[in-house]
Order: C-alpha cells, then structure tokens, then sequence
C-alpha cells in the first residue's frame, strides 16, 4: 500500500481526493444559490437553529477563530437554538463541553453533538461477536464506550475493526490494518469520516483519509459515522425533539463534501464558511461546479 502519511496535503488535495470517493458518500440534496453574505447576522431571520462545524469555523486546531464566540452570543440573543456537529472523535464525550469552554464558548453538553457519540450509540445497540480492536490513543480513554469488546492492542482474531482517531496511525500500523482486513474481512467502523482537519500548523490527516485508503488498496467495506452521512445528522434532529423543521436548520461548515453535502442531503439549509478552514486558497466557484455541491449562502466567517 502506498504511504499516505508521505503524501503531501493540503487544500487542493483534500477537494481532489474528495471528488475521488464521492461513490462513497451520500448524494448532495438540490443545490443552493450560493448567496454571498457578510456573516450570519445576514441569514439569521431564515433559520431557528444554527449547527455549527468546529474546525474552520469556530476554531482553527486549538485557537478559537476570531468573532467566533460574539457570534454564538448573539445568535443566542436572537432566540436561535445553536449546536455543535463536530466529526471530532478522539477527546472523550465528557471532555466537550470543557474543551469549548476553554475556547471561549459556553455550549453545553446537550448542544454538542459528535460523531463519537454517534460510533458510541451504533457500538451499543450492535451485535459485538469477540474481541474488536478500536485505533485510538490513550488519551481517548475507550472506557467511556462502555463496550467491553473494544481493545486499543490488536486483539488475535478481531471480530471487527474501530478507527478512531488518527494520531496513532502510522504507515506499520496502515500495513498491519490491510493484512488484518485482508486475512479476515470483518467490520471496518470509521469514527472520524472526514480527511483532513485545518491545524495551525497546516493539515492534518484524519481517519476518514486512512479508511479510504484501504477500501481502494484492499477493498475494505468502511461503515462511517459522522458528516456527511445521515446519522450525524439524525442525532441533530434526535437532539431537537422536534423543535424545528428541517428546513429551519442551517448547517454551518467549512467544506462541502462534509457540511455542505450532508446538510443539503439531510434537507437542512447550509452556510459555507470560505476563511478559515479547508477552502482557504481554493478557487470556491470552480470547486462548487466541480463538485456540484452548491451552499446556500457563503460567508467568509460566521
Ligand atoms: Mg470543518
């Protein structure tokens, strides 16, 4: 299997690689017109809720985006529900609300949604046969799953495979994983389906990028678990209990074949965000007729 942690990342790849697996990922719902606003100030009479992405929106790896936490205040101000969809999978659930604190925003458990907790509610209700071996460091602390069968060492004979985080992904781990899958096809769950993640420091790989690698090297059959599949978006409207209709429910992201795609699949609004986050430097026009994923409005901060 060819090395991806040698490939060079950035923006451009991450759209490229994208449009390469789109048969894996939910088809887009009708297209938006891609209206161009200053901020969601703009917007805020169109929605009663405001999802909110993390990365490239309200936070750029671990510093809060400028603006960002104003913002929230005063949407809330306005009587606009907001929550977090995040495909952040590694920090444990419990950690959240803390971690938003820490970056100056006062979200709640119940408004963050993320697609761990999404992978640990599926985990609970599905049929476990042996010993699972789920990638994830240490500080991921898997107990919070409670589901016995997960073990951060490669269990002999797994009965399924759990990515989690990537940050203990390494191209001997990568060609561990391929000789597992191919020896013994079982599950392959993704807990984080996106493939790289805005750091300050430039691009970080993510779970969703290794999952892929190893369906087009070895023809593994990933399930994932977060944007833009439909069970992230479910927990949203699980979350809501019915307090707004889908279309009430703007979907705020920085990239469009995570947020953009799977809010418009799932029937929300959708809000591209165009300055921090995986957009920066790519032609955003061309890239929408490329991709065919159309937002609704396009801001270049919230
Ligand atoms: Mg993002």
């Amino acid at each position: 299997m060819s090395p991806l942690s040698r490939t060079f990342v950035d923006a451009h790849w991450a759209f490229q690689r994208y449009q390469q697996v789109r048969a894996r990922l939910p088809r887009a719902g009708r297209p938006g017109k891609a209206e161009h606003r200053a901020d969601l100030s703009e917007v805020s009479e169109r929605f009663d809720v405001f999802v909110f992405d993390s990365f490239g929106v309200l936070n750029v790896g671990g510093a809060p985006i400028e603006g960002a936490a104003r913002r929230i205040a005063s949407l809330r101000a306005l009587g606009k529900e907001v929550m977090v969809l995040t495909n952040a999978a590694r920090d444990p659930l419990a950690s959240l609300p803390a971690k938003y604190a820490g970056l100056g925003f006062d979200f709640t458990a119940p408004e963050i949604i993320s697609s761990r907790g999404v992978l640990a509610r599926h985990l609970k209700r599905r049929d476990i046969e042996g010993p699972w071996w789920i990638v994830a460091p240490e500080s991921s602390e898997i107990a919070e799953f409670d589901v016995a069968a997960l073990h951060t060492e490669p269990p002999e004979g797994a009965g399924g495979i759990v990515l989690l985080s990537a940050t203990t992904i390494s191209d001997p781990l990568m060609d561990e994983l391929a000789t597992a899958l191919t020896t013994r096809p079982v599950p392959l769950l993704v807990g984080n389906p996106d493939l790289v993640a805005p750091r300050e420091e430039g691009f970080s790989l993510e779970p969703g990028a290794y999952a892929h690698q190893l369906a087009d090297s070895i023809g593994a059959a990933p399930e994932f678990f977060g944007k833009p599949f439909a069970n992230a978006f479910d927990a949203v409207i699980e979350r809501l209990a019915g307090r707004a209709r889908r279309e009430r429910i703007a979907m705020v992201g920085d990239t469009l074949h995570t947020d953009i795609l799977g809010g418009s699949a799932a029937g929300f609004g959708t809000v591209l965000v165009s300055d921090h986050g995986v957009l920066q430097g790519v032609d955003i026009p061309a890239a929408m007729e490329e991709s065919g994923i159309f937002p609704d409005y396009i801001v270049p901060h919230i």
